[in-house]
C-alpha cells in the first residue's frame, strides 16, 4: 500500500469526521481573530481622530473687528518687567555663567486698534523683544499678558492657540518668503492650517485679502522673485493678515525698501489698520516713519527703556538726553529751519558688559556724578510720559552734593587700592630683582636687572 492509499484510506474511514471538525474550528478561530482585530482598531483609529471642527464662516477682512464681542479690555498686550538674557559664557559644567542682557525690565501697555512704536539704535534689543512677546524666545522675567492670557507661561500646545492672534511682519522680504511655492500657496498655507474658512473657499478668501493689500489676482500663481522689493512685502503683509491676526508685529517693515515704496507700505498699513482695528507693535529705527504710524513710543537703550509717551508728547518735548539726541536728527521739511543736531560721542557700549549706574552715561553731556553710581529710576515726569534720568528726580537733584562726595569718596578709596596695588606689584618686582642680583657673582645681572626695571617703569 502506498502512502497516498494509506491516507485516502484513513480520510474514508471514521477520521474524515475528525480532520473536518478540526479544519472548521482552526477556520472559526481565524475568522473570529480578525473580526476582534478589526473592532480593536477601528476603535484605535476613531480615539485618535480629532473632533471634527466646525468650519468657520468666512469673514470679510473689514469685518472682523465688527465682529468682536463689545465687552473687552480696551489694554489687547500687556508686557510687565520683561527680561531676555542670552548666555554668552559657561563654565566646566556647562552651566551659563556670564549672560548678555537683551532685554532687561522693560513695561508697556498697548490699547486694542493703537500703535506703539519701538525705537532705538541697533543692538539696544528691539527685535528681540518683539521675539520674545510672540514667544520665538523663552522668557527669562516678567511676563507677557495678551487678552487676558499670560503667554509668557503657557505650553507650546497651548500657545497654538494664539498663533493666529499675533503675527510678524518680517524686516527683510527677500529671504522671509520660500522661494519654491507660489503666492497663493503661500498666503493659503495657513489659512488652511488653522481653519480660518471652509477649504473650498481658500481660493476666493486668499484673492480677497490680495486684492486688500494690493495684490493683482493674476499674481496667485507666481513666484516671490518675480516681484519687487515693494511687492513681496505686500506678500507678506497679505500673510499675515490672512489668519486674521489682532496684534501684528512690525519688525523694521519698510527699512530695507527705497523711500517711494516705504510710503506705500506704511499707507497700506494704515489704512488695514483703520479697516480692520488692527494693533501693532512697531519696530524701526526711523523716527519720521514712526512719528506718521504709531500712537506712543518706547525709546530703547541697551535692552532698557529710557522714555515712554505719547508720540505727540515725545516728539514736541523729549525729555531723556538719548531721545533728545535722537530726535535732533530727524530732517525736517523746512529749507529755512535751523538744525540743532546734538552729536552723540563715543560707541554705544557691549550690552554684554554694560557701564554701573545709568547705562547711558558714558555718553551723555549732561552726565553728573551720581550718574557714574546709582541706575535711574523709571518716573512719570509729566503726564503719562515717563523717563529714566536722574534730571527729573527730585529727590536726587536736590541732594547733588551728597552723591558728588560719595563719588569722590569712592574715587578716593579707589585711587588707595591701585596705589596698594602698585606697591606690592613693584615690591614684588624688586625682591626678584634682588634675588636675581645675588645669585650673580660679578653684579652685572643685578644691574641689568635694575635698567630692565627702570626701562618698564618709564
Ligand atoms: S541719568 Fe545722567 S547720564 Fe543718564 S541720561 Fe540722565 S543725565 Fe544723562
Amino acid at each position: 500500500m502506498t502512502f497516498q492509499n494509506l491516507i485516502l484510506s484513513g480520510f474514508a474511514g471514521g477520521s474524515v469526521i475528525a480532520c473536518i471538525t478540526v479544519m472548521a474550528i482552526a477556520l472559526a478561530v481565524i475568522i473570529a481573530g480578525a473580526v476582534v482585530f478589526a473592532l480593536w482598531s477601528k476603535k484605535e483609529i476613531s480615539e485618535d481622530k480629532e473632533e471634527p471642527k466646525e468650519e468657520p464662516q468666512a469673514l470679510p477682512l473689514a469685518e472682523v473687528a465688527a465682529a468682536e464681542p463689545e465687552e473687552q479690555d480696551p489694554v489687547i498686550l500687556r508686557v510687565s518687567h520683561l527680561k531676555k538674557y542670552f548666555p554668552i559664557k559657561r563654565n566646566f559644567f556647562g552651566k551659563p555663567v556670564k549672560f548678555l542682557h537683551a532685554v532687561d525690565d522693560v513695561s508697556f501697555e498697548v490699547e486694542r486698534g493703537t500703535a506703539i512704536g519701538v525705537v532705538g539704535e541697533s543692538g539696544c534689543g528691539k527685535t528681540t523683544l518683539g521675539r520674545t512677546i510672540l514667544r520665538l524666545y523663552d522668557v527669562d522675567g516678567g511676563d507677557v499678558w495678551f487678552e487676558g492670557a499670560e503667554l509668557s507661561k503657557l505650553k507650546k500646545k497651548e500657545l497654538r492657540k494664539y498663533r493666529t492672534d499675533i503675527q510678524l511682519i518680517f524686516q527683510d522680504p527677500y529671504s522671509s518668503l520660500p522661494p519654491r511655492m507660489t503666492v497663493g500657496s503661500i498666503i493659503a498655507e495657513a489659512v488652511k492650517v488653522h481653519h480660518i474658512v471652509p477649504k473650498e473657499q481658500v481660493h476666493d478668501y486668499v484673492l480677497g485679502v490680495m486684492k486688500q493689500c494690493g495684490l493683482q489676482p493674476q499674481y496667485y500663481d507666481r513666484y516671490p522673485h518675480e516681484f519687487s522689493g515693494g511687492q513681496r512685502q505686500r506678500i507678506c503683509i497679505a500673510r499675515a493678515l490672512a489668519v486674521k491676526p489682532k496684534l501684528v508685529i512690525c519688525d523694521e517693515p519698510v527699512s530695507a525698501l527705497d523711500v517711494s515704496i516705504q510710503a506705500q507700505i506704511i499707507n497700506l498699513l494704515k489704512d488695514l489698520q483703520e479697516r480692520m482695528g488692527l494693533t501693532y507693535v512697531f519696530i524701526s529705527h526711523d523716527l519720521s516713519v514712526v512719528k506718521y504710524i504709531t500712537d506712543q513710543i518706547v525709546v530703547m537703550y541697551l535692552g532698557n527703556v529710557m522714555e515712554h509717551g505719547k508720540t505727540e508728547d515725545i516728539f514736541r518735548s523729549p525729555l531723556h538726553p538719548y531721545t533728545q539726541a535722537l530726535f535732533s536728527a530727524v530732517p525736517v521739511p523746512d529749507p529755512d529751519a535751523k538744525m540743532n543736531r546734538i552729536i552723540l560721542e563715543g560707541d554705544i557700549p557691549s550690552p554684554a558688559n554694560p557701564p554701573r549706574g545709568c547705562k547711558f552715561h558714558t555718553r551723555c553731556s549732561k552726565c553728573m556724578n551720581v550718574c557714574r553710581m546709582i541706575q535711574p529710576e523709571y518716573l512719570e515726569a509729566e503726564e503719562n510720559h515717563f523717563v529714566a534720568c536722574h534730571l527729573y528726580n527730585q529727590e536726587i537733584i536736590s541732594d547733588l552734593g551728597k552723591y558728588d562726595a560719595m563719588y569722590e569718596e569712592e574715587l578716593r578709596i579707589q585711587a588707595e587700592k591701585e596705589a596698594e596695588e602698585n606697591a606690592r606689584h613693584h615690591g614684588k618686582r624688586r625682591k626678584h630683582s634682588d634675588a636675581d642680583g645675588a645669585q650673580s657673582t660679578d653684579g652685572a645681572p643685578a644691574a641689568d636687572g635694575a635698567q630692565k626695571e627702570e626701562k618698564e617703569e618709564a
